[in-house]
């Protein structure tokens, strides 16, 4: 990487020039260096927030799952059935699929051999077991902190190969260029946090990214990802890359103060479900009014323990998804608090735990499990210890504290748009990882953690094949950097001008939480158009405000604020994406609900309609187009700003595309053989540092 020190906009800043730069330090950023590395890429860099930040390093859950082919017992596997499973999920291109599947098995083994502790039998056979939305046993887990022990051992390996990671660095915004029918990469901006008080603008000028900054994650204020991670979306719709299915997102309950997955075992053990006035008073079991006996009410709970994401599906009776329809209405609507107890035993449970009081399928459970008896929390500690621990090292005492939830969001199937090498149309940017939208409406339990691998593996791949960057002079890419660089500093500039009389701007903080609240009152897993029209129409105002809303007092408050315009960026599309749809009349699919006055279900009083079984069959596709620049005629003659609001304001554009089938499989070995060795095979064996192009 070689570094200089340029001025652009009358501001003197680092430009720092390099092959290809990896943005974020999960489980995809980690690998994508790591392979990049291994095929001899040598002039690469992580560009990360912290290593200590992000979903991977911070998440888990009861057992957090990662799918892979089935490598253990009888049953027949193979990449094409595994690619079926994913394609299932509807709205999933069967080419992507494929290959996650066939990368599977190596990036699975990959993981091992560099230590992550996937449990193996005597025999070396890596069991599995049934996960959501797969009929096989291709799920395994190393423990509730899988995706943890793969950032440990993956940042071994990316130190070990010496790439240089550049920690407490923010990127705020992509530098596109070209004419806009072939827009591509031209680097990137960044903010150095490493002095939180003074951040300075950093450029970086790289011609390829592999985009691994993860799920848009701030947009909610319901949310079970961790705090540390917001996300980095809103930037890459910015700069021209096109997103897919950004509807399509998981939602489910987890623990708010302390924020988890309350999925397995948590559920299992059959925890009471109360709430209570905001005071805490006026304690009461709720469910019960959802179900006809108290037996199918505890059954319900049973089964959330493996049916952990809301489905419109499983609203029927006795289904599921009427627990989470039940918190949601207990705190949403009668606006009061939601907790699970573990201290004592539901209403209508008597001891020893039988088939008649808890249904069938739950009480065999329980039964093998030496479980039926004592309280949920005897229960749990019995069945799972390392579930009581985990929530004891965050001060929480499930033997004594009641554990507030509510239903939250976890995961977004949708993301940043790449063909087959998870390449995007914005050349040069390979969306890898949660920030990729590889998945649709519903996926397998643990294919996001295959997809942080795969993805990353097929990028780096693609990448190698073309060999080293050629990157333009310094000079003409800071021509093609000057537009967005401007942009940001008059955005931060009009960020702090000193509050005048009647200033609605707010500071970056409460600012963040208005807009997570936003989401999700209007666009969570219960979503009507109207509200989300209006959550809709307030991005628009913000953004077409020169400060984005924002009033940011001092300096150390600049990262937060470009945070938020990201996010804020995000939101658009998500809303303006989710009203398309209601557009489209689609219904309830995946982990939302359409609610429709006229719908043909209903579930305690609210009607709806399920999506048609082929609904999957298209894939929404969304992109913003902003303003290049704004003509100095409509700027005001004063402050510079344009004139017209709306002249800040992104297009949006939508269509809605086939599928493409899973390829078809004719391959015959003599003929693919030739056909790699002149287009596909990387010269370069591993580590020997060079690489050469056959594309
Ligand atoms: C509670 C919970 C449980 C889950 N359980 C499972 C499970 O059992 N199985 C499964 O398959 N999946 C599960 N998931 C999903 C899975 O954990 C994530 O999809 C996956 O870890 C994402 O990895 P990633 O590398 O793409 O992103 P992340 O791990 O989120 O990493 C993103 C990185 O980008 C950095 N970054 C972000 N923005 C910027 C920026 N502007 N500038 C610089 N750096 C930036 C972050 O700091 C971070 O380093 C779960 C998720 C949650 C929240």
């Amino acid at each position: 990487m070689q570094k200089t020190v340029v001025e652009i906009a009358g501001v003197k800043m680092d430009l720092c020039r390099l092959d290809t730069l990896v943005v974020g330090s999960g489980a995809a950023g980690l690998n994508a260096a790591d392979r990049l590395a291994a095929h001899g890429i040598r002039d690469i860099a992580v560009l990360t927030e912290g290593l200590d930040r992000g979903t991977s390093r911070n998440t888990g859950s009861d057992k957090q799952t990662y799918y892979k082919l089935n490598m253990s017992g009888a049953s027949p596997d193979s990449a094409r059935s595994m690619a079926e499973t994913l394609f299932a999920g509807g709205a999933v291109h069967g080419d992507i699929a494929l290959v996650q599947a066939a990368l599977s098995p190596l990036c699975f083994a990959h993981l091992v051999d560099i230590g992550v502790p996937f449990p193996h039998n005597e025999y070396g056979e890596y069991i599995g077991y049934r996960t959501d939305h797969d009929d096989t046993t291709r799920a395994t887990s190393a423990g509730p902190l899988t995706s943890q022990r793969m950032v440990e051992c993956l940042e071994r390996e990316v130190r070990r190969r010496n790439v240089p990671i550049l920690e407490r660095m923010q990127a705020v915004a992509l530098i596109p260029a070209g004419p806009p029918d072939a827009r591509r990469i031209a680097g990137l901006l960044a903010l150095d946090l490493a002095d939180r008080r003074v951040p300075r603008f950093v450029l970086f000028q790289c011609e390829r990214i592999l985009w691994a900054a993860g799920g848009p994650a701030g947009l909610y204020a319901d949310s079970v990802y961790p705090p540390s991670q917001s996300g980095a979306t809103g930037i890459a719709l910015e700069a021209g890359a096109p997103a897919r299915n950004l509807t399509e997102w998981q939602y489910g309950i987890a623990s708010t103060r302390f924020r988890w997955n309350l999925s397995g075992t948590y559920q299992q053990v059959l925890p009471r479900y109360v709430s209570t006035a905001l005071d805490g008073s006026d304690e009461r079991e709720f469910l019960y009014e959802y179900f006809e006996t108290d037996a199918d009410a505890l059954g319900a709970v049973f089964l959330k323990g493996y049916q952990w994401p809301f489905d419109p599906a499983k609203l029927g009776v006795g289904g599921s998804s009427i627990v989470d329809f039940a918190v949601f209405r207990e705190s949403r609507e009668r606006g009061r608090r939601v907790f699970l107890d573990y201290r004592s035993n539901p209403r209508g449970v008597t001891l020893p735990l039988s088939a008649v009081g808890i249904g069938a399928e739950a009480h065999a459970y329980l039964a093998r499990s030496g479980a039926v008896e004592g309280t949920p929390f005897d229960r749990l500690l019995r069945m799972n210890p390392d579930a009581v621990d985990l929530y004891a090292s965050h001060g929480i005492d499930l033997a004594r504290d009641l554990l507030e939830i509510a239903v939250c969001a976890q995961h977004c199937n949708g993301g940043l748009a790449g063909d087959l090498w998870w390449h995007s149309p914005l050349r040069g940017l390979y969306p890898v990882g949660e920030a990729a939208g590889s998945f649709g409406i519903h996926r397998p339990g643990g294919s996001a953690l295959n997809e942080t691998q795969a993805g990353s593996r097929r990028a780096a791949q693609h990448i190698a094949l073309q060999g080293p960057a050629r990157l333009p002079d310094a000079e003409s890419f800071l021509d093609e950097a000057l537009p967005v660089v401007r942009r940001r500093l008059s955005a931060v500039s009009a960020m702090m001008t000193p509050e005048l009389p009647g200033d609605l701007r707010l500071p970056p903080g409460p600012f963040r939480r208005r807009l997570q609240r936003r989401m999700s009152d209007a666009a969570g897993f219960m979503r009507n158009p109207e509200d989300i029209r209006s959550a809709r129409d307030a991005c628009r105002e913000e953004l077409s405000d020169p400060a984005t809303g924002q009033r940011v007092g001092d300096p150390g408050q600049i990262p937060l604020a470009l945070g938020n315009l990201d996010l804020l960026i995000a939101q658009y599309a998500c809303l303006s994406a989710m009203l398309d749809a209601a557009g489209q009349d689609i219904g309830s699919r995946g982990s939302w609900l359409a609610l429709d006055a006229q719908g043909d279900r209903s579930c305690a009083g609210i009607r709806y309609r399920l999506a048609a079984p082929d609904s999957g069959d298209r894939i929404q596709t969304c992109s913003l187009t902003f303003p290049a620049a704004v003509p100095s005629d409509r700027l005001d003659p004063v402050t510079g700003d344009p004139a017209d609001r709306t002249d800040f304001l992104p297009e949006t554009g939508f269509s809605w595309n086939p599928v493409r089938p899973i390829p078809p499989d004719d391959s015959w070995f003599e003929t693919e053989w030739a056909r790699y060795r002149s287009l596909w095979s990387i010269d370069a064996k591993e580590d020997d540092g060079t690489c050469s192009s056959k594309t």
